[in-house]
């Protein structure tokens, strides 16, 4: 009996066992609830963490940024200081603001045939990417490039490699790299979905997926302003590209018409696309799973909420912006930096080439 007993005590009981903390379980941001996302281009300037409060502001629950001066090659000098970092980082979580797109510099090309600026493209693309990932970003834009001369062929070759060389030694993590279609101007890579593809097929080890413009949709031909037209266009989408990888749209009307070849974003249902257009856009079932964001110009004070507030509206809902959740004014100021201003006072931020 005794002995019975004793066995008993010592028998193995599961619970006993000696296990390890289980891994915290990947944490999901607030932001990927499955709701409809709907984000607009901020400044960065003075504040990067700013940018996220003028989003919320103007009632966008996404937004995209530069993460430096966008027409400047940036010496080393654009790093983000990891207190910065942090309070962009914490600050975003406070707002459920997401995804976080940030676009980079215009002046990077992969494409480039001259090897000095292409070595520095690829140098500053890495900074780009360093950078997105100190802030936590979920997509990086990248126009694919010009090729300049250069055979469409060898460049698309080129963006590939330069998008392997910039990404040397770096676990991207979440992010996301998304080639963005091009207007056609010049020699511009990515006005065909074709190209977008080829180079997407040049780096399956890198996750890569793409954003669609619809201004440059309109300007390099495809006919989106009916609901032929864009059923047929998500339709080319979906076969060469897959639908799958469109990750964004950026949404902006045009100043140019149907096949210009000429990137002019104009405010949402003043521009050559229209708004039913984009009624049809943003309810499309293809594009439930994209990001929509505003790239829209900003002539005036306030154009930015009316734009945001024109998409919530296509969406069927009434998004106020408050503009006060940081006890801060409206946005008038924001609207002119003094370095956006052109002759006759005219602000053309934004309203160019994204
Ligand atoms: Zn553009
Ligand atoms: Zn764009």
């Amino acid at each position: 009996m005794a002995d019975e007993n004793y066995r008993t005590t010592l028998t193995y009981d599961a619970a006993d066992e000696y296990r390890p903390e289980p891994p915290p379980a990947p944490e999901i941001p607030a932001w990927k609830d499955g709701s409809i996302r709907i984000g607009i281009h901020t400044s960065i300037s003075g504040d990067i963490t700013r940018a996220l409060d003028i989003a919320a502001g103007l009632g966008a629950n996404a937004l995209q940024i530069f993460s430096s001066s966008p027409r400047m090659w940036d010496r080393g000098t654009a790093r983000i200081s990891e207190a910065d970092a942090e309070r962009f980082r914490l600050r975003r979580k406070e707002l459920a603001l997401g995804p976080l797109v940030i676009h980079s510099n215009y002046l990077i090309n992969l494409a480039s045939p001259n090897p000095v600026l292409r070595a520095r493209s690829v140098q500053a693309f890495h900074q780009e990417i360093v950078r997105a990932m100190a802030l936590g970003a979920d997509f990086l834009v990248l126009h694919p490039g010009s090729a300049l001369g250069a055979h469409p062929e060898s460049a698309i070759a080129a963006v590939g490699q330069g998008l392997r060389q910039a990404a040397r030694g770096v676990k991207l993590g979440e992010l996301q790299i998304l080639l963005e279609n091009t207007a056609g101007q010049g020699s511009s890579l990515g006005s065909k979905f074709g190209e977008l593809k080829a180079i997407l097929n040049a780096i399956p080890e890198l996750p890569v997926g793409v954003c669609i413009d619809t201004a440059h949709l309109l300007a390099s031909g495809s006919d989106i302003r009916t609901d032929a037209g864009l059923d047929g266009t998500l339709r080319e989408i979906e076969r060469v590209i897959g639908l799958e990888r469109v990750a964004v749209v950026h949404v902006n009307d045009s100043k140019t018409p149907l096949g210009s070849r000429v990137d002019r974003h104009e405010h949402i249902g003043k521009g050559k696309i229209g708004i039913d257009a984009f009624r049809r856009i943003l309810n499309h079932r293809l594009l439930a799973h994209c990001a929509f964001v505003l790239e829209t110009p900003i002539d005036k004070p306030g154009d930015d909420r009316r734009n945001v507030a024109a998409l919530w509206k296509l969406v069927g809902r009434v998004v106020k912006a408050t503009g006060s959740r940081d006890g801060m004014r409206p946005r008038r100021k924001r609207a002119r930096p003094a370095a956006a201003k052109v002759r006759r006072g005219r602000v053309r931020r934004k309203s160019r080439g994204k």
